[in-house]
């Protein structure tokens, strides 16, 4: 396969127009601040949490600097598995799991926030994102090579339904409408761990970061003059890149039926369900969305997943903000317009 460059989103150009132009008015400020940034070293460290593979990169002036950001990235990965890991007794996620199909269950703050955003993408992806999948999905265990048989599915699909999910806004509370519903955020929740990791190293100072939680991965600025050079692994091929992106200031998550997934008789079972019918979403091997929002990119790679391409471009490109590279099931490459436009 060939492997293709695709130009500098537009919202990266923009950012570097307006850098180029405060070089111009304010060169001695800049000169300095530079000179200063020019003291540092990259540092980087990984760890597997949540289920996969968490990578971050930073520039930092010191090795003690270089640590707290490490430590940081890592520390609130921690914090999001706890709170919202199916596999975790005491997250927040079990207790919903456990209680909500029979009484309303009061969560914190950021778990009804994160729920109202899953909500959205519900509402407009014409249900093609629905963290109530799990009501089937908990069924499958793809290391073990284990799926529902039809007699399950048929009878736990009625579960599979966001409206079936009432958030109670001044009790912060949930409540399941059926009593076989269950919630699953793997669809979302890494993206949101990868914007809240990027938005604490901002905090502290730091200005050029990657942070990757699986397929998701967020950029803070760029890599100190030039682009980060991000891939889309060759769905059939873990060696190999399909397409090799440059990008700066924005993020990028990718969905493929390779991350989780076992095949019988010829047929893949993978982690990405269609909510119609409680089995592996097909027509697609790989979804990549690129937008400045990890949580939106990680919610929209699985919903165009399950879209496929045609209406799966058609969502995507009615945001000016968002793009989307498909490869679809016959490994024919597919982009939203934002991107053909710069090719
Ligand atoms: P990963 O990086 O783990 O591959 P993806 O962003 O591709 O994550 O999303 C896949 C995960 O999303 C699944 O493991 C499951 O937890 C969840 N999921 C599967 N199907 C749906 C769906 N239709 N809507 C929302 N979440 C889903
Ligand atoms: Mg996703």
């Amino acid at each position: 396969m060939r492997v293709i460059k695709i130009v500098l989103p537009i919202l990266h150009k923009r950012l570097q127009h307006l850098y180029v132009l405060s070089l111009l008015f304010f060169g001695g400020v800049c000169s300095s601040a530079l000179h200063a940034e020019e003291e540092g070293d990259w540092y980087s460290g990984s760890a597997g949490i949540m289920g996969t593979n968490i990578y971050a990169e930073v520039w930092a002036q010191t090795p003690q600097r270089g640590q707290l950001a490490l430590d940081t990235v890592f520390a609130e990965m921690h914090r999001i598995n706890e709170l919202m890991s199916p596999y975790i007794e005491s997250s927040e996620l079990s207790l919903i799991n456990r209680q909500a199909g029979s009484e309303a269950v009061v969560i914190s703050a950021e778990m009804f926030d994160l729920l109202r955003r899953a909500q959205w993408f519900s509402e407009n992806t014409a249900g093609a994102f629905d963290i109530t999948f799990a009501s089937v999905g908990y069924l499958y265990d793809y290391r073990q090579k284990q799926r529902p048989n039809d007699r399950q599915i048929a009878q736990l699909r009625k579960a599979i339904d966001y409206r079936l999910i009432a958030l109670d806004e001044e009790a912060s509370s949930i409540r399941f409408l059926h009593p076989d519903v269950k919630i699953d955020l793997g669809g979302i929740a890494k993206g949101y761990a990868v914007d809240n990791a990027v938005s604490q190293l901002y905090a502290l100072g730091f200005r050029h970061a990657l942070v990757t939680a699986g397929g998701d991965t967020k950029l803070l600025g760029d890599r100190r003059g030039r682009d980060w050079i991000v891939g889309i692994r060759d769905p059939r091929n873990p060696d190999r890149q399909a397409v090799v992106l440059p990008l700066s200031h924005t993020a990028m998550s990718t969905s493929g039926d390779y991350e989780r997934y076992f095949e019988e008789d010829g047929q893949r079972y993978h982690h990405i369900l269609s909510p119609k019918t409680g089995e592996s979403a097909k027509g697609v091997q790989s979804v990549s969305i690129i937008s400045n929002s990890a949580t939106n990119n990680d919610a929209l790679s699985t919903a165009v997943f399950v879209l496929g391409v045609e209406h799966g471009l058609t969502l995507i490109n009615q945001w000016p903000d968002i793009d989307a590279v498909i490869m679809d099931a016959d490994r024919k490459m597919h982009y939203s317009n934002g991107l053909l436009q710069q090719q």
